[in-house]
Order: C-alpha cells, then structure tokens, then sequence
C-alpha cells in the first residue's frame, strides 16, 4: 500500500471544501494535493479510533495524499520514563525495520515538532480490518482451510522475526491483524527484544498474555528463547480448531494447572528452569498422566495431522518444543502454502504459462535486527534526541511530509484519548516469591 507514489498537482490544499477539515491528516506541504484525491474522496471515510493497545491508540484515517485509508497510531506518553522511552524507540526501529508481507511494517511517521516541544509520536502503518480475536469469537463459519492458511501465515511471519533474532512476547490472537482477504500481519512490537544469547542474564517475566504464556515463564525460568512465541502459536492453532480460549485460568497457578491437566506432571528434566517455589508446587501435586488425545475432541478439524502437529508446538520443556521451521515443514501446512501462494501472497505471479512460483516460499531475513543503537542512550533526553533525530531523518526523503490537521474535530478526541503507559500498568508478582 503505497502512500506516496501517486501523481501530485499543484492545486491549493486550502481550496479543497469537504472532508479536509474533518481529516486528522494532512500534507505538510499546503500546495501540494493529490489530482486522484477528489475522486476518491466521493465515497469519504471519516477518521474513526479502531484499536487500543497498551502502548497506543490506533485510529483509521484517509493519507490526504492518495485517498488510501491507513491506520494512525498515536504513541502517547513516550517521554515519562527510560524504559518507556527506550520501548517506543525500539518499536518504531522494528516497525521501520521490517519488510515481510506477514508482519506489519511502518509506512510514514508523523514530522514531529521542535524537541523542546516532543511529547507523542505518530506512526502510520497499514490498514488491516479486523483480527483474529474478533474472528474467533465471532459467528462467522471457520472452515480447515481458513485455520490452514491462518496458521501457515502466523509461523511465515514468525520465522522471519525469529531469524531477525526478535522475541516477539505476546503473540495472541488480537495481535494477528487479518484482512478481508484473509491476509494476516503479526503487529503490536511493544514487548519484543531481541533475543539474549546469554544465559546467565535474566529477562523480565511480565511478559505475554496470561492464556498464551509458556510453561517456562509461568514456573519462573529467567532466561527464555524464541520458544516462548512457539508455545503462544499452539494456544492459537489449538483456539483456532476449538473456537474456544485452550487454557484460560484465573491466575498464572491456575493457568500452570490448566497445563499439566493436558500435558501431565512434567519429568524433573522439563523442571529444570523451573524456581524452587514452582517446582515444589508441581512436585507436591498428584501425579498427571498425559491426556493429548483430549486435543481430538477440540473439533472435527483435529484429524490426526491437526493434533500431531498441536501436540509437538504445545510441550512443556522449550528445548524439545517445535521450532517455526520445523513447524512449517509439517505435511498439515502443505495446503496453507499451496492456497496462500496461488492467490493470496505478493511473491509469486501470474504469467501466460502459468502461476510462477517464489523459489523461497518462507523466506528470512537479509540481515538480524541490531539492537545496538540503545549502547550510550541512558538518560530520557538522551532517549528524545536520539528519537527526534530518527524521525527527523526519514523525512529528508522526496515524499511530501505528513502532519497533523488541527482543524480535523476528529483529532481533537484522538488527542485527548490516552491508555495506560506502563508505569501504571499492573504489576505481575512471581507467585512462587
Ligand atoms: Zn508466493
């Protein structure tokens, strides 16, 4: 979805009555507008607030300079704390970072004013509908190919961020934006790192979703890999085939719980990045024996390809579990592919002869994410200047800059709408201290 690709005339931005004034977006430059706009326009959209994240509130709104509706998140607060700061930093790095058709990339940001003045930041991204928790729980009819195809797109695009080195850590089914053409994007960066190779360093455990947190978090391991996402991906596929939340506790003792009913009493070897407290809990419990042909009863698409592969993304020790690649070398996502690069993908294409296949159908990262750019920040100012310099510099590009329409009544509601930063998000207590 281009944003700055279309023929720009020189008709005065001003002289156009109608929906700019309501348009939370315009050009920065008031001379140029684009000669497709007015046409497009006819069937005008008003701006509208369509998600709210932890970290931001997203709203649809139209780019003024082709007509196309894009999503606007507003990232407030940026500026309260280092680690927020420091959050908000790494994000936009990725956002901008990434280039894969199953992850959401940045498109534009939004000229920010003088530092002295910098406190939100404006990321436009691409406009997807819906997502896949809005789906599940809706009516609609979910057939084995849409699971298929929904699946393989979740383990395309995660591979690719786990070659990219980055953990994404809260992998969960409002986090997979979906299209109407069922087109699926992994979004939401706020908690992704990048992974750390040692293993003596802790990693913060407020982390993932509670339905959709690994074993290994929940027994409180300080050190977790790329696994954690994996395990988030069989929750999904598992919700996917059930309709239903696959393990969904009250609090992360119960949610342990939940998982050893299914798994069994893991062996003291799956305990070995367990906490004391966590191990004796386990330990002090009847013993489980494993009940994974439960995994049938989720629906009559569980055939035995369905709960194998369920059964190798959902175990216990994170050493054996699946990884992404492994995964999508499994004969169940063999008809995904196939229905995902005969119509719906952008690196195959049609030709007299036939459909050209891609010679790479998952394909990886050129080079991994370098997180190196946070040595040296260690102050919040230090955080802004980097950032406002970061923005700064990806408009010294030729597109015609955005700004913000003061104007738009719309923006006056998007403004003032804020969420929690993370400062006063709950805190998430090991219960085995
Ligand atoms: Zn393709």
């Amino acid at each position: 979805m281009a944003v700055c690709g279309s023929r720009i005339s020189q008709m005065a931005f001003h002289a156009t009555p109608g929906p700019h004034e309501r348009s939370i977006l315009s050009a920065a430059q008031p001379f140029y507008h684009s000669s497709s706009t007015a046409a497009v326009r006819r069937d005008f959209e008003p701006d509208r607030p369509i998600g709210y994240g932890a970290f931001g509130v997203v709203w649809s709104v139209t780019d003024p300079r082709d007509g196309k509706r894009v999503a606007l998140k507003k990232m407030p607060n940026v500026f309260q704390n280092l680690i927020s700061c420091k959050r908000v930093y790494r994000e936009l790095k990725m956002l901008f970072y990434f280039n894969h058709d199953n992850v959401l990339k940045a498109l534009d940001i939004l000229q920010p004013p003088h530092i002295d003045f910098f406190e939100e930041i404006y990321v436009v991204t691409q406009l997807m509908q819906s997502d896949l928790h809005k789906i599940i729980v809706s009516p609609q009819p979910l057939s084995s190919d849409h699971v298929k195809v929904f699946l393989y797109q979740i383990l395309r695009g995660l591979k690719y961020l786990h070659m990219a080195g980055i953990l994404h850590r809260d992998i969960k089914p409002g986090n997979l934006l979906v299209n109407s053409n069922c087109i699926l994007k992994i979004c939401d960066f706020g908690l992704a790192r990048v992974e750390e190779p040692d293993t003596t360093k802790d990693m913060t455990q407020e982390v993932i979703t509670q339905y959709y947190r690994a074993p290994e978090i929940l027994v409180g391991s300080k050190h977790y890999t790329s696994a954690v996402d994996m395990w988030s991906v069989g929750c999904i596929f598992a919700e996917l085939l059930g309709r239903r939340i696959l393990f969904q506790a009250q609090s992360p003792v119960s949610q342990l719980n939940l998982i050893t009913d299914l798994l069994g009493t893991p062996s003291s070897e799956d305990l070995k990045y367990a906490c004391n407290g966590a191990k004796s809990h386990i330990l002090r419990m009847p013993h489980k024996p494993p009940c994974l042909s439960a995994l049938y009863n989720l629906s009559s698409h569980a055939t035995h390809e369905a709960v194998h592969l369920l059964s190798r993304m959902l175990v216990f020790n994170p050493d054996k579990r699946m990884s992404c690649t492994d995964a999508l070398a499994h004969p169940y996502l063999d008809e995904g592919r196939l229905r995902y690069h005969t119509c719906m993908c952008s690196c195959c294409v049609n030709t007299p002869s036939g459909r050209q296949y891609t010679s790479n159908f998952e394909p990886s990262v050129e080079e991994r994410f370098d997180d190196g750019y946070e040595d040296g920040i260690n102050t919040v100012y230090q955080c802004k200047e980097a950032l406002h310099k970061f923005i700064t510099e990806r408009h010294q590009g030729s597109s015609v800059p955005l700004c913000i329409n003061p104007q738009s009544a719309a923006f006056k509601s998007f403004a003032s709408s804020s969420v929690a930063s993370t400062s006063e998000l709950p805190p998430s207590p090991q219960p085995w201290d």
